[in-house]
């Protein structure tokens, strides 16, 4: 990480972390909205950590033998627990199942194995857990209990945007290290540094997260936002709603959808803005979120009486607010999609 590409909101929970880098507890939880950088802090704590010649405030130094060992993916004493979904690796070949979106307890095993042993470098072992909601049951009381006995110079660093979702007993085991998203200025300025211009709709879009947005626009942003709001300017009735749920999951679940960072939950976000938009549209304001498609918008909302756009911007928003678990986030997509369809089709109604 270059200092062009250091995002200047972390320097504050850095340098308390790194103010107290010989005394940090066992176990640290990283907290905030998805894109605001936590995985990074994580990972450039953890190069921190094992880095021999780093003092005081600075980042990793690169260069000396476990900077690296770790550049080169090879630090024996650094691990990354992931869903099976999230690794880059093909190691599976022509795998036939898909790919586990939890943190399963097999990998968590693997490195408690490795951490009962004495660390490699003869320094610390640090593992993160990214992101800590995605662990299963079996694997969060195992992780519990692993803290109720930590192994010698182990740190564990887990990251989480819904620390709502992890074991209570869990989160009140770890130092909790909340990174806010930054200001609208600061972000924008930091995604120009990055080349990325003109981010002020994806910010909006985006809630504010720049690392999404950088993300997003690395990996075809139009693309997506293209797609987004061409199907679901294509519905037009009952089974479309169901089919595109279906293929919106296909999409977040698919290698490109995770590289660009799409859920289920920002695809949710969004129709709920694109309603959002469409009230704004009929009430003769600028749209908020989807300037582009203001013209197709106009259009769309042109035959619908206003009170029927709000209750329908309504319902989607309460199905958001519903769907907090992963699991039904399908099929509250589906609810929200469907609330859509009616109101837009309505239009048709005699
Ligand atoms: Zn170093």
């Amino acid at each position: 990480m270059n200092e062009a590409g250091w995002p200047q909101w972390l320097d504050g929970p850095w340098s308390r972390l790194c103010g107290a880098i010989d005394r940090l507890p066992h176990a640290l939880l990283f907290t905030g909205p998805p894109g605001v950088g936590k995985r990074l802090l994580a990972d450039e704590l953890a190069a921190r950590l094992l880095c021999a010649a780093a003092r005081h405030l600075d980042r990793a130094c690169g260069a000396c033998e476990p900077c690296r060992l770790r550049l080169s993916g090879n630090h024996p004493d650094l691990f990354a627990l992931v869903p099976e979904s999230a690794r880059d690796d093909d190691e599976g070949g022509d795998r036939k199942a898909k790919p586990s979106t939890q943190i399963v307890i097999d990998d968590l095993r693997a490195v408690q194995a490795a951490l009962a042993i004495t660390a490699h470098q003869g320094g610390r072992r640090v593992v993160v857990v990214d992101p800590a909601d995605a662990m299963n049951p079996f694997t969060a009381n195992a992780l519990l209990k692993l803290l109720e006995e930590p192994p010698r110079d182990a740190h564990l660093i887990l990251v989480s945007a819904s620390p709502r979702r992890l074991l209570p007993t869990l989160v009140s085991r770890c130092q909790q290290v909340v990174v806010a998203n930054p200001e609208p200025a600061q972000a924008s300025a930091w995604l120009a540094r990055q080349g990325v211009a003109d981010a002020d709709q994806l910010l909006a879009l985006l809630a504010g997260s720049p690392l999404s947005v950088a993300r997003l626009v690395a990996n075809g942003a139009a693309d997506a936002l293209a797609r987004f709001a061409g199907d679901v300017a294509g519905i037009g009735s009952d089974s479309d709603a169901i089919e595109l749920a279906g293929r919106w999951e296909a999409w977040h679940r698919g290698r490109d959808g995770q590289q660009a960072g799409i859920d289920m939950a920002l695809l949710s976000d969004w129709l709920l803005r694109w309603c959002w938009d469409l009230v704004a549209s009929k009430s003769g304001l600028p749209n908020r979120y989807f300037p582009a498609q203001a013209g197709l918008m106009a259009s769309l909302v042109a035959p619908l009486p206003l009170p029927q756009l709000l209750d329908c911007y309504n319902e989607i928003g309460q199905a958001r607010r519903s769907a907090q678990h992963p699991l039904n986030l399908r099929l509250a997509l589906e609810d929200m999609l469907l609330s859509y369809q009616r109101a837009i089709s309505s239009r048709n109604r005699p």
